[in-house]
C-alpha cells in the first residue's frame, strides 16, 4: 500500500463553486483565476471542471498556452501581461489577452508589429500600490493605446487592496469608474471578496480566484454560508500510536508535555507536503470525523494528533487534514496565515486523485 496521504480534488465542487461565482456576476463575465497551478489544485485538472466560465486568467504564458493547446477558445487573460517580445508575439499568434500595468509593456505593444491585435486590460494602480499605471498617466496611455494598430479592446482595471476588510472597495472604485465613464470604457476589478460582497454589476470582467476553490476571501465568515463547496481535501490516515504518561513530551524540541496520560496518533503528512511547520498546538484536524487536536510540532513527514477521547481510532484510522469537515481557513488561521497559501503550498509528492 502506498502512502496514505492524497490531496483529493472534487470535480463536482468546482463546478458548483464556478456556479456560485456565475450567479454573483449580475451580467459581468468570469475570468477564472487559475494562476499557481489553480491554486494549487492542477491546471489539468481544474480546467475540464470549470466549463461553465467564459474564460481564464493566469500569470505565466506558459500556462495560457497550455490552456489552449487543450483546444479550449475561451479568453485567457495574463495577469502581469508579457515579459519580453517573444512573448508578445506568441500572444498575438494565440489571442491572449495582456495585462498592460507599466508604460514600459504599453511602449513594447505599441512599437511591435503583430499578427493580429490584442486585447488589453489597462491595469490602473488605484490606491493598492502593488502593479499598475499612475492615475495621472492613464489619459496619456489611453490615447497611446487607442491610436495603436496593435490594439482590439481596451478594458479598465484595477485591483483591490481592502476587499475583505473594513475600507472595502469604493475608495478605489470611484477612481476608476469615473475614468471608465469619460472615456466610455467597461471595466474588471472584482476578486472573490468584492464580487461577494459587492456583486459585478458594473463590471465587464471580474476575476475571482479563491472562491472557486470553495475557501471563503473573507475573515469570519465561513464558505459554507457563503454556497462554496471545498474543492481539495488533503486526506491521510495514522500510521502510528503512542501512549504518553503524564510529563512525557512529543516530537522535535519537546514544545508539547503531555498533563496527564493521553494517546496520540501519528499521521502521515508534514511541512514537507505543504502542511504549515507554524501550525501550533491546538490547530484542529479531524480523525474519523472527530474535531481532534495537533499536539507538538510538526515533522517534515509526519504530524501528531491528540486521539485520547477517541477510543476507536487505530492504524489505518483516516484523517483529514484539510477540506471536507475542515475548512481549509481554519487550519491557516490556526497557524498565522490564509488559505491562498496552504493550498498552494501542497508539496509535488503528495499525490493527487480526482473525485
Ligand atoms: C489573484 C488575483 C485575483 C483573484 O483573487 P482572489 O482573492 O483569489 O479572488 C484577481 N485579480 C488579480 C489581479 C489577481 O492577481
Amino acid at each position: 500500500m502506498a502512502r496514505p496521504l492524497t490531496a483529493e480534488i472534487n470535480l463536482n465542487a468546482l463546478k458548483h463553486n464556478a456556479a456560485a461565482a456565475k450567479t454573483r456576476c449580475l451580467g459581468a463575465r468570469l475570468f477564472g483565476v487559475v494562476k499557481a497551478d489553480a491554486y494549487g489544485h492542477g491546471l489539468q485538472r481544474v480546467i475540464p471542471a470549470l466549463n461553465g466560465l467564459d474564460g481564464f486568467s493566469v500569470i505565466e504564458i506558459e500556462s495560457a498556452s497550455f490552456i489552449r493547446d487543450q483546444g479550449d477558445l475561451r479568453r485567457i487573460l495574463l495577469l502581469e501581461g508579457v515579459f519580453d517580445s517573444a512573448e508578445l508575439q506568441e500572444a498575438s499568434v494565440r489571442q491572449f489577452d495582456l495585462v498592460v500595468h507599466a508604460v514600459e509593456q504599453s511602449r513594447m505593444l505599441v512599437a511591435a508589429k503583430l499578427s493580429k491585435p490584442l486585447n488589453i486590460f489597462l491595469k490602473v494602480n488605484t490606491g493598492m500600490n502593488r502593479l499598475g499605471i499612475s492615475l495621472g498617466l492613464v489619459e496619456e496611455q489611453l490615447a497611446t493605446l487607442r491610436s495603436s494598430r496593435n490594439v482590439r479592446d481596451i478594458v479598465l482595471m484595477t485591483h483591490f487592496a481592502d476587499a475583505d476588510g473594513e475600507s472595502g472597495v469604493s475608495w478605489q472604485a470611484d477612481l476608476i469608474k469615473e475614468i471608465a465613464k469619460k472615456h466610455n470604457l467597461s471595466l474588471s476589478l472584482s476578486n472573490s471578496a468584492s464580487l461577494i460582497r459587492f456583486g459585478g454589476e458594473n463590471e465587464a470582467w471580474v476575476r475571482p480566484g479563491i472562491m472557486l476553490y470553495g475557501a471563503s476571501p473573507i475573515n469570519g465568515v465561513s464558505a459554507e454560508s457563503l454556497n462554496l463547496k471545498p474543492a481539495m481535501t488533503l486526506r491521510s490516515e495514522i500510521i502510528g500510536i503512542q501512549n504518553l504518561e503524564k510529563g512525557d513530551t512529543v516530537g522535535y524540541g519537546r514544545t508539547y508535555r503531555a498533563t496527564e496520560r493521553q494517546r496520540i496518533a501519528i499521521v502521515a503528512g508534514g511541512y514537507g507536503d505543504g502542511y504549515p511547520r507554524s501550525a501550533p498546538t491546538g490547530t484542529p484536524v479531524l480523525v474519523d470525523g472527530v474535531r481532534s487536536k495537533l499536539i507538538g510540532r510538526v515533522s517534515m513527514d509526519t504530524l501528531q494528533v491528540d486521539i485520547t477521547h477517541i477510543d476507536h481510532a487505530k492504524i489505518g484510522t483516516r484523517v483529514v487534514l484539510w477540506g471536507d469537515g475542515l475548512p481549509v481557513e481554519e487550519v491557516a488561521t490556526s497557524a498565522g496565515t490564509i488559505s491562498y497559501e496552504l493550498l498552494t503550498r501542497v508539496n509535488r509528492r503528495v499525490r493527487f486523485n480526482l473525485c
